[in-house]
């Protein structure tokens, strides 16, 4: 079965090729950086993480833009109580949200791009909407006149039909009730930051950025849209609304929405204060790699509900693979190959590819993984797990950690090295031979302390970070 998304524009699920058959056109809305981003934030990002890794592994070259929305009614003000330009204000948050991602492992789109630096690009774009006849103007402020374009309401399947024409609306956010004319050009007010423009001084509304930002860097059709669902409407529908004004054709094929993360029922937001930030989550002690478990664990489409009984199942559900990888890696096996063990590594694998097929199903890929490590952990204890199917299965967690990637524990800038732990390990077993067994328990305390567990095994003695 070929890879099958959920778009939202047709409400339903379609099979995915990119419109070259080669490489994926895709824009994903980023952070607005007026603040550290929360994890509700971060899951939208991960999803659109192993969405790319996705694609990559179903062969597709990839080519990513994502925005920095660094002007926007809340970062002016912010910036203005703080007395800084909106660069000194956004450059340390920016800054952080690159550390964020890199930390939960979030491969880095091929170009971030920042709204400031597109302003005569929007400029340019809000004069050729108003020689198309989409806009109007008042009081300097210019708006675009959804009555004027046929297809408003054609993503959040809204009916517009009631919706009073010229009623407008200045700010960036509003709900389904409130569709109105959305504003392109906010008219400077007292000492805000502004541009100059033909059209008098002023600064970009939130949607034109992204309008811009992708046709510019993708061409007129893009393969993929993506963001959280909150951004379906208004931003999405205005975001169609602006491009296809202006280019007649369709702006994007798939437009895909992660569902939110949410805490006690309510969607995790800045506004509601219910939020945690990764840097939160780290003081409490855990990885990054669980937390990435966590927020890939459940299907995009479904609500994801936050609590800290999950991130610990998360633990140890990572401690498991990482058991079951170092048995593999390291045990004797019989030589030979165990036919049935070859023919049930070959399912995994297809199960975990087909569930990933199947519109990103995260929860049944790991299910697929699971179920594997339980079958062969028996067959390990039974003998039945020959060296000849050694392979296949390190392969099998290869492909599944190329995706989820959560194996690799996080490296601690202050820790014990390899080559330290090497040299103590080769001092333990010279010990242990002189029957110095005071020394063989300090040393084993010693890696404990830096984070590294010993186990004597029967195969001899192997190591794991904690
Ligand atoms: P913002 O910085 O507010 O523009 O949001 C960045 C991204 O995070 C957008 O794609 C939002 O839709 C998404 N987002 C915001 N809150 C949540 C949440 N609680 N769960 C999942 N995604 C969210
Ligand atoms: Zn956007």
């Amino acid at each position: 079965m070929p890879l099958r998304l959920y778009n939202t524009l047709t409400q339903q699920v379609q099979e995915f090729t990119p419109m070259d058959g080669k490489t994926v056109r895709m824009y994903t809305c980023g952070p607005t950086v007026y603040n550290y981003v929360h994890i509700g934030n971060l899951r939208t990002f991960t999803f659109q993480d192993i969405l790319r890794r996705w694609l990559r592994a179903r062969g597709y070259a990839l080519n990513h833009v994502m925005n920095i929305t660094d002007v926007e009614d809340k970062i002016i003000r912010s910036a203005m109580q703080q007395g800084k330009t909106l660069h000194e204000y956004t450059e340390p948050f920016e800054k952080a949200f690159l550390e964020d991602t890199d930390a939960l492992r979030l491969e880095r789109p091929e170009r971030l791009v920042r709204a400031t630096e597109h302003i005569p690009e929007m400029v340019a774009a809000i004069e050729k909407l108003e020689q198309k006849g989409f806009t109007y103007q008042s009081d300097g402020s210019v708006y675009f006149k959804i009555s004027k374009f046929a297809g408003y309401g054609k993503l959040s399947h809204l009916d517009v039909s009631g919706i009073r024409a010229g009623a407008r609306v200045d700010v960036d956010e509003y709900d389904k009730a409130d569709a109105r004319d959305f504003v392109l050009w906010k008219a400077k007010r007292d000492s805000e930051p502004s541009w100059d423009a033909p059209m008098g001084a002023g600064r970009p509304g939130w949607h034109i950025e992204c309008s811009v930002m992708a046709m510019k860097y993708l061409g007129d059709t893009l393969d993929i849209h993506a963001g959280g669902v909150d951004l379906t409407f208004p931003h999405h529908e205005n975001e169609i609304a602006q491009s296809e004004a202006l280019s007649g054709k369709q702006f994007s094929r798939f437009w895909l929405h992660a569902e939110h993360l949410i805490v006690e029922g309510q969607k995790m937001s800045k506004s509601l204060g219910n939020f945690y930030t990764l840097r939160d989550l780290f003081e409490r002690g855990y990885q990054p790699e669980v937390i990435r478990y966590l927020l890939v664990s459940v299907p995009y489409r479904k609500k994801l509900n936050f609590t800290f009984d999950g991130l610990k199942a998360a633990a140890t559900s990572i401690d498991r693979l990482r058991n079951y990888k170092l048995r593999l890696d390291t045990d004797k096996f019989a030589a030979g190959e165990n036919a049935a063990i070859t023919e049930r590594t070959a399912l995994a694998l297809k199960q975990f590819e087909e569930s990933l097929d199947d519109d990103l199903n995260t929860a049944e890929a790991l299910a697929a993984i699971f179920e594997y490590v339980r079958d062969t952990n028996s067959s390990m204890d039974a003998g039945e797990f020959d060296e000849g199917n050694r392979a296949a299965a390190q392969e099998l967690f290869a492909r599944f950690d190329s995706i989820m990637d959560v194996l690799k524990p996080t490296s601690r800038e202050v820790g014990i090295s390899e080559a330290q732990i090497d040299a103590l390990i080769a001092e333990r077993v010279q010990a242990k031979k002189t029957k110095n067994f005071q020394r063989s328990d300090e040393i084993r305390a010693e890696l404990l302390v830096g984070g590294v567990i010993l186990e004597d095994t029967k195969e001899g003695m192997r190591w794991k970070r904690k």
